[in-house]
């Protein structure tokens, strides 16, 4: 590729609009430009990007027993309605209607539509396992959009869905993809970790996320310094709560809550607050002035230790496979997923699956209060006060110490069990003649993400630093003033020539532009390796290599480069 028929679109500037580091590079390094909020364009230098990783993850996926499929990105609302999260999946879904006045939605995922496709071709537990997967577009209406491609509307995600005659099945075709994920994370040359996840509204019993550890990590991730333990420390269950039904009134955070807030909780659940809990969270809702809690306890205190009679349960659906053990710990009522009618505070214990008890309250004055709406995405607040809570307590598998770190959701996957096959009746005929459900795993990667996620982990002053397997090119050629210099230009195209012969990705910067221009630019772009050529060095038949990540400059024979390169 040479730059002057190419679309470089590098930036001096850094833009103003632009928080972290990689959204910032982003835009100077030509990747990416935004059309509106959410919504990006995809310039040469990005898209190469977003097609390296993709080919990576196609790869691992074909070799995990996957199979590639495309779907449509405009669903029918009905399979939505089939499946329930017509009503539940919230405001994130956008939804549409054809001229027909019939409705549709854009594919936030495609649990519903796989199914629906594996329902009328598969018949026979011959046909399975069944692992199918497609690379494409999605979209999420965000609540806030940001970070650039990192938290867009429209983003490339890799999902799979896998089909199977019982749980033991699924289990296996899930370990196969956790590894798959593995192999993606190491080979694209990542910091990464798999983390223990809640299952969300995805739905679902075992899901693990991988993290791409960087500080602008929206997400704590609690690790065990010994031992293999991670987990995704999700507050969201508690900011559930802050989230009001539609139309009810935004609630207010306060962060570090006064003597006087401590005591009100502490008369309100029966005991000392101080004693029994680690973290306080009150909200105020400004219009009603109630106030509602998020609590986590202390390891040593149980939910037995607060007056639980005072409160109603709602439960993550982690704990809805458990609801008669929750039940028995709480003894008393049960509320539901999504928005509930509640004429007692809500408590919720996440004992089962994060590093610590997890418990939501609303005070007793709450009783007028309509409902919490489920939405895990909805965040109204950071959970960096966790830090504090949990960094420091015994790891949960009882070997060594637990540290937290920011980590940026790059891959998900689940275990759905039938929750999808059975409300849309998918199953074959098994062996012995009966018609079964299926079993159904799932299993998602931001493709788009994983672009920022690796610049934020590889950057310096300078600008990106690619890991070479994801690089838009491998190399570049810089020829120092060759518009004046037949001599560097015959040099230069040949060389040109030979590495594009060869199947390298080069990058041929041919503009009449100054020599520190050059450089800049493809320091800022984050090619793994310049190669100058310049007078000098070609009295001896000599050029210069630089390697973007070291810095390290060496001087080969002309004739060496290719074998170098390679
Ligand atoms: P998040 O917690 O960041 O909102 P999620 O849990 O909603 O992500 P999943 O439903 O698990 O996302 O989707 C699978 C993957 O798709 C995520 O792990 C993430 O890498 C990617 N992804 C999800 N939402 C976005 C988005 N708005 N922009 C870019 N990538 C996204
Ligand atoms: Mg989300
Ligand atoms: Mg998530
Ligand atoms: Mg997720």
């Amino acid at each position: 590729m040479r730059t002057s028929q190419y679309l470089l679109a590098t930036q001096k500037e850094t833009p103003a609009e632009a928080e972290v580091i990689s959204h910032q590079l982003m835009l100077r390094a030509g990747m990416v430009r935004k059309l509106a909020s959410g919504l990006y364009n995809w310039l040469p230098t990005g898209l190469r990007v977003v097609n390296k990783v993709a080919a990576i993850v196609r790869d691992e996926m074909n070799k995990a027993g996957a199979i590639e499929i495309s779907m449509p990105v405009v669903q029918p609302g009905d399979l939505w309605e089939e499946s329930g999260r017509w009503d539940d999946y919230g405001p994130e879904l956008l939804r549409i209607k054809d001229r027909h006045n019939r409705d549709f939605v854009l594919g936030p995922t495609h649990e519903e539509v796989v199914t629906n496709l594996v329902k009328n071709e598969v018949s026979s537990y011959k046909q399975l396992p069944l692992n199918l997967y497609q690379i494409q577009t999605k979209f999420r209406d965000e609540v806030r959009p940001r970070f650039g491609i990192m938290r867009s509307r429209e983003f490339i995600m890799k999902d799979a869905y896998s089909f199977h005659i019982d749980a033991e099945s699924l289990d296996q075709t899930y370990q196969i993809m956790h590894q798959a994920y593995c192999n993606i994370f190491e080979r694209i040359g990542l910091l990464y970790r798999p983390v223990i996840a809640d299952s969300g509204s995805i739905g679902g019993a075992v899901s693990h996320e991988f993290h791409v550890l960087a500080d602008s990590g929206e997400d704590d991730i609690a690790y065990s310094d010994t031992s293999d333990y991670a987990a995704n420390v999700e507050l969201a269950e508690a900011v559930a709560l802050g989230e009001a039904t539609e139309g009810a009134a935004e609630l207010q955070l306060v962060d570090t809550p006064d003597a006087k807030t401590i005591a009100k909780v502490s008369a309100l659940l029966g005991c000392d607050v101080k004693q029994t809990v680690k973290t306080l969270i009150v909200k105020a809702d400004e219009d009603s002035g109630h106030e509602f809690v998020a609590l986590i306890l202390r390891g040593d205190h149980s939910l037995n230790s607060i007056k639980a009679e005072k409160l109603a349960l709602v439960a993550s659906p982690l704990q809805m496979a458990d609801e008669a053990a929750v039940k028995a710990k709480l003894n008393c009522g049960f509320g539901s997923l999504g928005p509930v009618e509640l004429d007692l505070p809500i408590i919720v214990d996440r004992s089962a699956e994060t590093a610590s008890d997890f418990v939501c309250g609303a005070n007793k004055e709450a009783q007028h209060f309509t409902g919490a709406n489920w939405q895990r995405d909805v965040k109204t607040y950071t959970v960096a006060d966790i830090r504090n809570v949990v960094a420091g307590d015994p790891s949960p598998d009882g070997e060594g110490i637990l540290a937290i770190a920011k980590g940026i959701e790059v891959g998900h996957i689940f275990q759905l069990g039938d929750k999808y096959s059975k409300a849309m009746n998918c199953g074959v005929l098994t062996e012995s003649g009966k018609h079964d459900v299926l079993q159904m795993g799932c299993y998602g990667i931001g493709v788009t993400r994983i672009v920022a996620a690796a610049i934020e982990q590889n950057n310096d002053k300078y600008g990106i630093i690619w890991p070479e397997s994801i690089a838009p090119f491998k190399v570049v050629i810089i020829p120092m003033n060759m518009h004046k210099s037949p001599r560097i230009q015959e040099v230069a195209e040949k060389l040109y020539k030979d590495l594009c012969d060869a199947g390298i990705e080069v990058l041929f910067d041919d503009r009449k532009e100054r020599p520190g221009v050059m450089f800049n630019d493809m320091e800022l772009i984050g090619i793994p390796y310049s190669v100058v050529i310049g007078e000098r060095n070609l009295d001896n038949q000599q050029l210069e290599i630089k390697n973007r990540k070291s810095g390290e400059k060496t001087l080969l024979e002309v004739d060496n480069l290719l074998e170098y390169i390679k």
